[in-house]
Order: structure tokens, then sequence, then C-alpha cells
């Protein structure tokens, strides 16, 4: 082996690296291992680039001296460890001068030749030299272009190869080093210090007599990954930059439009199918491959990832597994969840044009246009004329979740990850976006004001993506969602690889049958009050709030009763076989009372009270900081007549369920927990009223008492609630809220500039804070596990259906983490990467 300081010829047998001479070169050293006709090719490491940069040349007349041919003309590509941590642009054709000018002259004819060395030195003066562009416009000829280029340097242009090939290292090297090149790979996941090596390649001539043209192809439909030949050829042309520019390219294979590669030249057409699939046998990926043909000889010049969109991406890599080409472990690893959820939703097409007036926080994904809507009743209406709506809000309520259920986006003023806009849109798979920065809404005016002053009113129509959090001006094309049999397929592998559960949190037995699709392992958290928002079933809640005797109380709670008691029977029956976790009553009671003139009036005629002695109560209701006040078990202590309906309620569907031969165990949890005598309190009461519920029907029956831990107590007294838990459920949303003391739907105002001050490396209500809340979580699970060592461990935050946050989960033991329905699939995935990932260190 050839074993010189500075670069390396790239051979089958050389010792080329990608952590040495980058991507392109250990890509270019397999093409020729496969016996590709690639032409020779140096690659030149990073550390000789470096030392290019600080001025150090290595010894370019050896380099140069290991390329044969007439004439000799190179071209420089970069390569970088990354594909996408991009690089300099290449340089074709060094080495070209007034000797190789007259040589191809005699071979091309003038024309070409002039044509060929006019660029050059167009390319050489302006790319390495910097040159202004302008006065080497006027340039008709290579001599008048030398002219103007000894007037701008004071030398005349270079005729010697390794002086221009120093000069095309040099600034390469040197580009890779400044600011704006660094920050944009810096974006990308590069280090600060990544490397850059260079590739010296001898030029395949796409321009000469017969048949000589360039091309790039594909073999694959980088939309949507099927099979498929696609690309351009140009005959007499040179390089990606050529084809891109011009009109005069033709197609790869036989099309009516026109002519095509394949009835040109059917033999190199035939030579370009078989290379594809080579190239995808042995590099185990779909590559687009760049290649020119020199008189009719096909050279292969080079070879990337083909481009893809994230329908294509999950289709190439399930075809892969498919065909035996890489491992399933494989397939599930090159998909990103990221990628997965943009296939479940609707999404901003990326070739659209658009205006972006706002921009927050990224609360639910998706995309979707409409006008604009202030209220439920306007969303309401817009939906039964058919016609798109978004709901904008200062802040959403639970008074706005039908609003929420018609209209086709929400956007808030105020809010975060886990604000109720948040968490009630990614449950119903509505695109949301909170916390719009400088947004002002105005729900008295219908309008919206924008940051630099501008107005939105009511029937203005905008797009709202809630995957990047921007919001748009207009109707801005979107894509479809693609769920198709690879999706299938990596679904199916994921659940034989994870060994963690994934739970769905499903309030409604629409959210429990679009689980079921997804493939889940049971429900891990319903949360019962949203099942009272129901229109008929408000009014109902609303009198047993106003209640003030217990007989009041009582009765408008028998009327709730057989309402959540068929709730529970239609859940239990669509999950048989599965767990079904309950939450009893969790939010402050004067969350279901209307906040506004309208709402109140209704509800005064309905309890046919006066307007004035409504609003009074409502106002006695109201709490200096609710989210810490009269909420979860404190009103199963203070008001226990509501949770012993609730727990009644799911008794009886368990009856009725048995009774249909469903199988059925409920799970009952317990919110917001601070102290193990709470949870003792609860269990006397459930345990009293599953015991009447036996003896009234005479059938025996079992359920599993669970508590949420979601107050740092809780986390720090988990050995004793364990005690008398047979399951606890980290609620991540409220002990992330509690550990930081930060409001969950107020951090959305200043979340951003936390984020890009560095304060929080992320918004914790996304993705778990491992080293704060993380740390409760893993104390609790330890000593909850310590004291009842088969208490079930599960989380179901709004973290659940976060990647990072799932191989916490996974690492730290638990046995379910659970999501909204539309991030199942994300977690499944994220679930069995985190389950290969961690083999693999094993290993
Ligand atoms: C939680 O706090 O993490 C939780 C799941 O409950 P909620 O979001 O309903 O408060
Ligand atoms: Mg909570």
């Amino acid at each position: 082996m050839l074993d010189i300081p500075g670069f390396t010829p790239v051979t089958p047998t050389a010792d080329i690296r990608v952590a040495r001479h980058g991507n392109r070169a250990k890509c270019l050293q397999r093409l020729i291992r496969m016996d590709l006709p690639v032409p020779q090719t140096v690659a030149i490491p990073f550390a000789t680039v470096r030392e290019i940069a600080e001025g150090q040349m290595p010894d370019l007349a050896t380099l140069i001296g290991l390329f044969e041919g007439e004439p000799m003309l190179l071209s420089v590509r970069s390569s970088s460890e990354a594909a996408d941590w991009g690089g300099p642009n290449a340089v074709l054709n060094i080495g070209m001068n007034d000797a190789a000018h007259g040589w191809l002259s005699k071979t091309l004819g003038h024309a070409a030749a002039d044509k060929l060395y006019l660029r050059f030195i167009r390319s050489f003066a302006i790319e390495v030299m910097r040159l202004d562009e302008e006065p080497f416009d006027a340039a008709k000829t290579p001599s008048e272009a030398c002219i103007i280029y000894e007037e701008e340097i004071d030398d005349p242009f270079p005729q010697s190869i390794a002086d221009q090939l120093a000069a095309v290292l040099r600034s390469m090297a040197r580009a890779w080093d400044g600011t704006s090149a660094r920050l944009l790979r810096q974006a990308k996941g590069a280090p600060g210090d990544a490397g850059l090596g260079l590739v010296v390649q001898r030029m395949a001539q796409g321009m000469g007599p017969g048949q000589s043209g360039s091309g790039v192809v594909q073999f694959v439909n980088p939309a949507t990954g099927e099979p498929k030949v696609t690309g351009r050829y140009m005959g007499q042309a040179m390089g990606r930059r050529d084809l891109r520019n011009s009109d005069k390219a033709i197609y790869l294979t036989r099309d009516e439009r026109g002519p095509s590669l394949e009835d040109l030249l059917p033999e190199v057409y035939g030579e370009l199918l078989k290379v594809g699939a080579r190239c995808r046998k042995r590099l185990r990926e779909e590559m687009q491959v760049e290649f020119t043909i020199d008189q009719g000889r096909l050279a292969v010049l080079d070879a990337v990832r083909c481009p893809r969109e994230a329908r294509a991406s999950v289709a190439i890599a399930a075809a892969l597994a498919r065909d035996g080409i890489i491992p399933r472990s494989e397939a599930l690893l090159r998909v990103s969840p990221d990628t997965l959820s943009r296939l479940l939703h609707r999404q901003v097409d990326p070739g659209a044009e658009r205006v972006v007036l706002a921009r927050g926080i990224a609360a639910s994904p998706g995309a979707a246009a409409g006008r604009i809507v202030f209220d439920s009743a306007a969303a309401q209406a817009a939906q039964s004329r058919d016609e798109a709506c978004i709901l904008v809000r200062r802040e959403t309520s639970p008074d706005d979740v039908r609003g929420m259920h018609a209209a086709d986006a929400v956007l808030t003023e105020r809010g975060g990850t886990t604000s109720h806009a948040a968490v009630i849109a990614r449950g119903l798979g509505l695109p949301c976006v909170t916390g719009a920065i400088g947004l002002h809404v105005s729900h008295k005016k219908r309008r919206v004001i924008l940051a630099d002053g501008r107005v939105l009113r009511e029937g203005d129509e905008i797009t709202v993506d809630g995957s990047t959090g921007e919001v748009m001006e207009g109707r801005v094309a979107t894509t479809e969602p693609a769920l198709n049999g690879a999706f299938g397929d990596l679904m199916a592998w994921s659940d034989d690889v994870r060994d963690i559960g994934i739970r769905v949190n499903a309030d409604t037995v629409a959210d429990a049958t679009l689980s079921r699709t997804f493939g889940v392992d049971g429900i891990g958290l319903c949360r019962t009050e949203h099942m009272f928002f129901e229109s008929g079933r408000l009014t109902v809640m609303r009198e047993m709030i106003f209640a003030e005797t217990g007989a009041d109380r009582a009765a408008a709670l028998d009327r709730l009763l057989p309402m959540q008691r068929d709730d529970f029977t239609a859940l239990f029956s669509l999950m048989s076989g599965l767990p079904v976790c309950i939450r009893l009553l969790d939010p402050p009671l004067h969350e279901f009372l209307p906040n506004e003139t309208d709402g109140i009036r209704s509800l005064a005629e309905a309890l046919d009270r006066p307007l004035s002695e409504v609003k009074a109560r409502i106002e006695s209701m109201q709490e200096y900081n609710p989210m810490l006040g009269m909420r979860g078990v404190r009103l199963g202590i203070a008001l226990p007549e509501i949770y012993e309906m609730q727990a009644r309620a799911i008794f009886e569907a368990t009856v009725a369920a048995l009774a249909k031969g469903v199988d059925v165990r409920p799970e009952i949890m317990i919110p917001l927990v601070t102290a193990r005598r709470e949870v003792e309190l609860v269990k006397r009461r459930l345990d009293g009223v599953a015991a009447k519920v036996r003896d009234e029907t005479g059938v025996d029956f079992d359920y599993d008492l669970g508590v949420m831990v979601e107050t740092p107590r809780a986390a720090l007294r988990a050995g004793e609630i364990a005690e008398q838990a047979a399951f606890l459920s980290f609620g991540t949303n409220d002990l992330t809220q509690m550990t930081y003391g930060l409001s969950r739907d107020d951090a959305g105002r200043f979340m951003s500039a936390y984020v890009n001050e560095g304060v929080y490396p992320e918004d914790p209500f996304g993705t778990l804070d491992v080293e704060g809340v993380g740390e409760l979580l893993l104390l609790g699970a330890s000593r909850g596990r310590k004291a009842n060592p088969k208490v079930i461990l599960g989380l179901c935050g709004e973290h659940g259906g976060n990647p990072e946050s799932i191989a916490f989960c996974r690492f730290a033991g638990f046995d379910y983490v659970s999501c909204s329905p539309f991030r199942v699939p994300v977690a499944k995935l994220a679930a069995a990467q985190a389950t290969i990932l961690a083999a693999k260190k094993a290993d």
C-alpha cells in the first residue's frame, strides 16, 4: 500500500476512514470496491486540510504524479464526516491551461475547448481567488478572460496545474473555517472542531465527440420511496450545475414527452440500473449516483444518500429490511420519530410559499388552514357550513372544548406544551400553536393584533403549523398524511422489539378506537373530567357543583352516574383484555363553570336562580392559585360523594361488561396525592362501594388502585404510598410544574427566551428534565419498588410521547408510558429504538 504523507490514493485496500477522510472519500472507496468505473481518486484527510488552511501544502507534485492521462484535468470535492454538514462547492477542470486548451481543441473542437477554458478561468477567478464577477462578464474568449485576470490580480493566469491545485485546496480549506460555514454545520449537529476532507479526482469529461454528457440518477421516487428511475441527463455537459441550469436535459427512462437516455444509449442505461442495484445491496441504502458518459463509456463520479421526504424515508427503510438488505432493527433505527410523526399528520407542503405572521410553541403537530373564529359557537357554525376554521383564543378553558372539536386547528396567545389547549389538541389530533409571541387576542373586539401592529379579524384565513409553531398568512398548501404498508411494517417490528409498554391517554370511545388501530397495550390515563364536558352533561355537572345540600348533590350525582357508567362500559368493551386506567376527578370544580356573561345567564336559567346569585357563587369559588388548590384527591376527601359516584359507575360498568363476556379488571387512579393517608381514606371508601356493588349484583370482580405521583412530596414518600397501591403512575406535567415552580399554563411566555439563553436546554414540559424531575422519578420508582416489589410503574404526563423521555423511563425500569393517541406510533418506534440501542451498547 502506498504510504504518502498528507494524502491517500483511494484503492480497494487503502486505509480510508469516515472519521479521518470524510464520508465522500469512504463512499468512493466502497464504489471502487464494487468494481464500478470510478475515475482515479486521491483522498486528503482532515489533518492535512487543516495544515493547508494554515499555509502548509502537502507535496503536490507527488499527488499530481499519481494521476495519468492527457490532458490532466482534476476536480476537487469536499468530504465532511456527515454528508449533511456541507462543505465548499466542487471545483472542476483544474489543470485547464493553454496546453490543455490546445489539446482539447484538437479532440473536442475549438468551440468546446474555448467554452471549457473560459469557464474554468471564470470560476477560478471568482470562486477561488474571490475576484468580482462583473469584469469577467465581458470576456468572450479565454484570452480576454486571462487579460482581465492579470489586470485584477497583477499576475498572469497560472498555467501550472500545481499552482492551480494549491490555490483551490487553500481556498476550500479556508472556506470551511469561515464563521457562516461553521454556524451552518453546527446547526446540523456538527461539533465545533469538525474536520473537512477533500477528494481529488481525475475529470471524466462529459464533453467530447460521440455520446458524452453528465447525469444524476436515483432509483426511487424521492416523495414516496417507491421504486422508480428518476433523474436527468444532458449531452455535452459537466457537473450538477449544468444539469440544474439547463432545459436541454433529457429523461432517463423512455418517456413519450421527449427523448431519453434509455432510447439514446440503451446499454449505458442498462449499466446504470445495475449500478443502482449494486449500490443498494452493497451500500445498504438507496443512493443518488452522479455519472458522466465519455464517448459512450460510463463513469461513476459520486454517490450520495438519496434525498427523500418523510414518507419516502419510511418506505425505503422498510423495503430494505423486507428485501433482507438490512435487519429490521436497523430499519427501525433509520426512521427518526420526528419523521414518523410527520407521516401521521397533514403537513405544510415543503415547497409552498409562505408568509409567517407569528411564531409560538409547536404544541400539537400537523397543519391546517381556515378562517379565524374566536369562540366555540362560531367554530360550530363554521363546521355546520363545512368551512374550515381556526379557533383563536387568548387561552382555552374547558368551555372551549366544543369549539376545539369543531375547529381544524387552535392558536392561543398564552400557554405552553402542557397547557389546556395543547393537551386537548394532542388528544384530538388537532394542530395547535400555543404561546404565540407578540400576538394579542381580543375576544370582545374579535380581532388579533400581531407583533408588527397588523390586525387579523374573524373570517380572515390563516394557516397554523403545529409541527413548527408557525402561523402563516392565508391558505398555504398542505400534504396529506400517509399511512401505508411500510408504516404498518414499522409498527409491527417495533412491537416485536420494544420492552416497555405503550399505553394511550384516552378519554372517549373515539380516542380508544383510534388508538386500537395503532395497537396499544391499554389505556394509561382516562381523564374523567373530559367526559363531563359533553353537551347535556355539563349542566348536570354544574347543578352538582352548585348543590347546597347533600341531598341536592346526591340527586345531581345520580343523574351523572348512568352517563359515566355507559362511558366506562363502552371503554371496557372496546379495550377487552387490556388494562383501562381511570383517573378520578382532578380539576378544580370552578373549571366547569362558565366565565362569560352568556354562559352564566344560561346557567342561571337552568338552575332557575337569579343571575346575580349565580355570579356571586362563581366568584366565591375562585381560588388564588387553583392548580394548587381544591383539586385532585382534595376533592375526594372534602366532597367524597363525587368519587363514590365515579367508583360506583366504574364497578357497575365492570359488572355490565363482564356480563357481556368482556375481559376487564379496572384500574382506578387517585390524582394529586401528597400523603399516604389520602390514599388510605379514598381506598376505604372505594372498597366500601365495591363491596356494595358486589352485594347488589351478586357478581364478583376485582380492581387495582393506583396513585398518580405528580407532586414532589408523593415522589419523596413513594415508599409508604406504594404500600397502599398496585401501581404508581408519574404525572410529569404537574410534577414538572411543581418541581420547577413553573406554571404549565404560563411557561410559553418566557420559555423561548429561557431556551435561547441556555437557562434550560429544552422546554421541560416537552422533554423530561432528567436531571431534576428525572431524579424525582428515579427516587420515587426505587422507593416505591423497595416498599412494594410488585408495584407497576408508569408515566402518563405528556412526556410519554417524547422519544428522549421514553428512553429515560425504559432505563429507569418503568413498565409503561402513556401518551395521546396520535403520539402512540412515535412512542412505539422510540421505545423500540431505545431497546435496540441499549442492546447494542451492552454488546
Ligand atoms: C400530569 O399532571 O402529568 C397528568 C397526566 O395529569 P394532567 O395533565 O391531567 O394534570
Ligand atoms: Mg396532573
